[in-house]
């Protein structure tokens, strides 16, 4: 309790919205597997940064979330952990029918990153990740998406094209993250993120990351998100 103060004083952690989740203070109060608690502590991660204190509980209890904070606040693992549980929680089918968990950032260097952070938090339950983004072969991503995956983490753009290729459905895609929203609308991507969140259901639970909050961003998160929390961490939005 006093521990959380101390990092809400320091960092000006905002919460806004009602009834707000109780922030945790370590990852042992998230429920989370021991494959899971395995992983967090072989990356080394003793005790969750203050926006995942804030931030777990929140997307563990289903809520949308509209997350603003700068890059290093570790908000990765603040969407990974969260996703790794939805999808455990979701009824395992005899076929594939798509991922249900898809992840849209802005740069592949991103998507790739973002990648390489969920394989290590899912891998030990079996949770098959894929990327797709530009500058590799398509006809490759289009046949990793064929075989199956869990999680998808896409830029904007490959992902539309894969979709048109249908490579992939959404039919079964529950959980969206939109990572640094505001770069993707900065690279033009608007359209594609819209074209991307009106092809998954709207029972899905929506999480929106960002740096800042621009009136277009803002607009967005006002259509896609459903009764959502805010957390803003330091002096940014
Ligand atoms: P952001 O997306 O907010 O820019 P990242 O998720 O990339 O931040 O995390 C920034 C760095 O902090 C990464 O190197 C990540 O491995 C590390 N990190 C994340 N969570 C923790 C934690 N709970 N404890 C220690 N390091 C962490
Ligand atoms: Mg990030």
């Amino acid at each position: 309790e006093q521990e959380v103060a101390e990092y809400r004083k320091m960092l000006a952690i905002r919460v806004s919205g009602f009834d707000v989740p109780k922030p945790v203070k370590m990852f042992e109060d998230c429920g989370f597997s021991s494959q899971l608690m395995g992983a967090i502590a072989k990356q080394g991660y003793e005790k969750p940064t203050p926006i995942q204190c804030q931030a777990l509980p929140i997307v563990l209890s289903g809520r949308d979330i509209i997350g603003i904070a700068k890059t290093g606040s570790g908000k990765t693992a603040a969407f990974i952990l969260p996703m790794v549980v939805h999808i455990l929680d979701q009824p395992e089918l005899e076929k594939d029918e798509g991922p249900i968990g898809v992840v849209c950032a802005p740069t592949r260097e991103l998507a790739h990153q973002i990648y390489l952070e969920a394989k290590k938090f899912s891998k030990s339950h079996g949770i098959r990740v894929s990327a797709v983004y530009g500058g590799m072969s398509k006809l490759e991503q289009f046949k990793e998406l064929k075989a199956g995956c869990e999680i998808v983490v896409a830029t904007p753009g490959r992902l539309i094209d894969l979709l048109k290729m249908k490579a992939l459905t959404m039919t079964r895609a529950t959980y969206l993250v939109l990572d640094e929203a505001d770069r993707m609308f900065d690279l033009g991507f608007e359209p594609q993120v819209r074209s991307i969140v009106g092809q998954i259901r709207p029972d899905r639970q929506t999480l929106l990351f960002s740096a800042t909050m621009p009136h277009k961003v803002e607009k967005l998160a006002r259509e896609i998100l459903t009764d959502p929390l805010r957390v803003t961490v330091g002096g940014v939005g």
